[in-house]
């Protein structure tokens, strides 16, 4: 029997794992992969992050890690299939066996959202692609599309701009949701042309993305844009499928708990982007992670 499991090992679940080892519970995170980092190991840079700016994606989730690891974490690699609540205990069944803990903290983060037009689906991975920094060297000198306005696009939009002859990053609406340091970066590179108040409507091609079909909102013009590639950065939705039907969730399926990541259940919390909250970055999955630990030891000792 375990005090904690942590399920996900994304910066809400490092924070976690951290915390609660510092704080002596018999814990052990569970991630269905074996490298941690989750959303933040396809991030090409990360520049606001406290006292690490500048680093990689993948060197912030090792450094992560070997945080973790310097408290002798332990790490299982198994996929979650279900969380049961029998009251003072928590049933976690993976394929791997059933674990037990007297609380879960669950970090399972967010997976990229589709756009939904005709194409995309065919041509997925022949030139549809949902990360920039997996896929990018892929468009070398080529010319590609980037859909989103949000941190997530217009930093894709960035780290293209320096593979790729051209980058159009396509937008609904006249004004970005992105940072403004990523904006000033964006505007200052001459191979990037935004099309606002405009959508994809459908992408195009036989065996490979060849163009892509643009509506103008505004005019309600249509075109074609010949493209090579279209990376979609339209947003995330969260993995909380596990937690459905047992702890409350808003609309889009993002959990309702407040700072302390206590949900609607005792004992189980839930931290970083899951959680429904008006901000989502690393810093703050972190501390989403410290607090949920925070309210565990409250919740150990009847508070
Ligand atoms: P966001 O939700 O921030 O942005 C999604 C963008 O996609 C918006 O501009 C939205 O338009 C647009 N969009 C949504 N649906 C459609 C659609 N069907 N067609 C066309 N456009 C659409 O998501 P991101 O993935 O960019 O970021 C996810 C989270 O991760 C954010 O909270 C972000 O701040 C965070 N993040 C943090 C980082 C860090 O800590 N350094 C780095 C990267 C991301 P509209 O604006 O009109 O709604």
């Amino acid at each position: 029997m375990y005090d904690l499991l942590v399920i996900g090992s994304g910066p809400a679940g490092m924070g976690a794992a951290i915390y609660g080892a510092r704080a002596g519970m018999e814990l052990a995170v569970i991630d269905r992969s074996p490298v941690s980092g989750g959303q933040v190991l396809t991030t090409y840079e990360v520049d606001n992050y406290l006292g690490l700016p500048g680093m990689s994606g993948s060197e912030l989730s090792d450094t992560f890690r070997a945080h973790a690891d310097r408290f002798g974490v332990p790490f299982m690699t198994t996929e979650v299939e279900a969380i049961e609540d029998k009251g003072d205990v928590k049933c976690v069944h993976t394929t791997s066996g059933d674990y037990e803990a007297k609380a879960v903290i669950l970090a399972t983060g967010a997976t990229h959202a589709m756009l939904g037009v005709p194409g995309e689906m065919q041509l997925a991975g022949m030139g549809v692609s949902y990360c920039a920094t997996c896929d990018g060297a892929f468009f070398r000198n080529r010319t590609v599309v980037v859909v989103g306005g949000g941190d997530v696009a217009v930093e894709d939009a960035i780290f293209l701009a320096g593979i790729c002859k051209k980058v159009y990053l396509v937008h609904r609406r006249d004004t970005l949701r992105a940072a403004d340091a990523l904006q000033k970066k964006l505007m200052a590179l001459d191979n990037i042309e935004i099309l606002w108040n405009s959508e994809v409507t459908s992408i195009n091609g036989e065996d490979m993305v060849e163009n892509v079909t643009i509506c103008n909102k505004v005019s309600g013009q249509t075109s074609k844009l010949e493209v090579n590639g279209i990376f979609i950065a339209v947003g995330i939705i969260p993995n909380t499928d596990l937690l459905k039907g047992i702890v409350e969730m808003d609309e889009k399926g993002y959990i309702i708990a407040d700072e302390t990541c206590q949900t609607s259940v005792a004992g189980i919390y839930a931290a970083g982007d899951i959680r429904k909250k008006p901000m989502r970055q690393i810093i703050t999955a972190v501390a989403d992670g410290a607090n949920a630990v925070n309210a565990v030891q409250s919740y150990f000792i009847g508070l």
